[in-house]
């Protein structure tokens, strides 16, 4: 259970009367429901969108509030990009099932923060072409999408002690499901994070040194020095059965580990933990036919052909082929039988011994 004897410990409104007080809610942002009331809210927030068809339009995004009584605040979000779809599902499961009796301390579920891409199943925004998770902490006079990183950031990421974003591969990428965390500078963060990572429920866990943080939701909880957890479930613009139990049970044990829900965490084993590093990715140099040779979950060794890519129209080309950089377990493939120059093909992660 995490310690909840210091400033960490959720107290419920503080970050809010702040930041009603230096008018930090911009005026064009708006939220149909009192995050700081107790029960069961469900809702909208809204940015404006102005446009042709709707000069005085706005994005609205769902949201959802579970509180009772005093403990930590947890935030779950899904669908920060539209086409992955394990964290939309399994968040409205949650919410189906959670009654608020259960809860100690407050849940806020975000099933879509994209929910204008998740509508249409995009990464991207439609209303903008805006990465969401590449706009936190995100401007409240900017874009759509950057409005909404913004209110995300300081009305919902400034009350949590705990973000859980749930991601996939989408349509270009497949995973082997993991929890992921980052190196972080601060050792009792660190610790605290490998708990949760230890009793998510999925096969992999994965520590990733973030070649390039701007932008990232993970960043921008981080730099609160908050508890951030993100996934990676399978992808391929698809789900299953078995990616939404995945998550779904991940998403329960992280709020008993939490202390919002009573009991312990149910997994089978700790995941297994590897590490990315800079030449785990092999990444395509031409375009073409991609033949994977191995798959998320697969062990290889350096050295070892991971993928072909044929010149389409050449019969007599050879085919391009990329090798591994390491020892270690394929965590991601490439997703759809066509590959672009530049597009990663595979990612091997190498193990390394787990902080539990
Ligand atoms: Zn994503």
């Amino acid at each position: 259970m995490p310690d909840t004897s210091d400033a960490h410990t959720a107290h419920r409104g503080d970050d809010s009367r702040e930041a009603r007080t230096s008018g930090a809610l911009p005026a064009p942002a708006s939220c149909s429901i009192d995050l700081d009331a107790e029960g069961r809210s469900i809702g909208t927030f809204s940015v404006p969108w102005s446009r042709d068809e709707s000069g005085w339009g706005n994005v609205l995004t769902p949201i959802a509030v579970i509180a009772n009584g005093e403990g930590p605040t947890v935030l779950l979000t899904g669908g920060n990009h539209g086409d992955e779809f394990e964290g939309p599902v399994a968040l409205r499961r949650l919410l189906h099932e959670v009654e608020v009796e259960r809860v100690s301390g407050r849940i806020i579920v975000v099933p879509g923060l994209n929910q204008a891409a998740l509508r249409v199943g995009r990464r991207l925004s439609p209303v903008d072409g805006g990465n969401l998770n590449r706009s936190f902490p995100g401007n409240p006079v900017g874009t759509p999408t950057q409005r909404i990183a913004d209110f995300v950031f300081r009305e919902l990421v400034k009350r949590a002690d705990l973000v859980l974003d749930i991601h996939s591969g989408g349509q270009s990428m497949t995973f082997e499901p993991m929890i992921a965390t980052h190196v972080l500078a601060d050792e009792r963060r660190t610790a605290e994070t490998a708990e949760y990572i230890k009793v998510f429920g999925t096969p992999l866990a994965v520590l990733i040194d973030e070649p390039d943080p701007n932008g990232l939701l993970d960043s921008a909880v981080e730099d609160l020095g908050k508890v951030f957890l993100t996934t990676e479930i399978q992808g391929g613009r698809a789900i299953s059965a078995r990616t939404v139990d995945i998550t779904h049970r991940g998403v329960v044990n992280t709020l008993k580990q939490a202390g919002v829900l009573a009991g312990e965490p149910e997994f089978d084993a700790p995941p297994t933990f590897v590490r990315m590093v800079d030449d785990g990715t092999s990444v395509a140099t031409i375009g073409g036919l991609f033949e994977p040779l191995a798959d998320p979950g697969d062990e290889v060794t350096a050295g070892d052909p991971v993928a072909r890519i044929h010149p389409i129209d050449d019969l007599a080309a050879p085919p391009s082929v990329l090798r591994s950089g390491v020892n270690g377990i394929v965590i991601m493939r490439h997703n759809p039988g066509l590959i672009e120059s530049g597009d990663p093909a595979i990612t091997v992660a190498v193990h390394e011994a787990a902080p539990w």
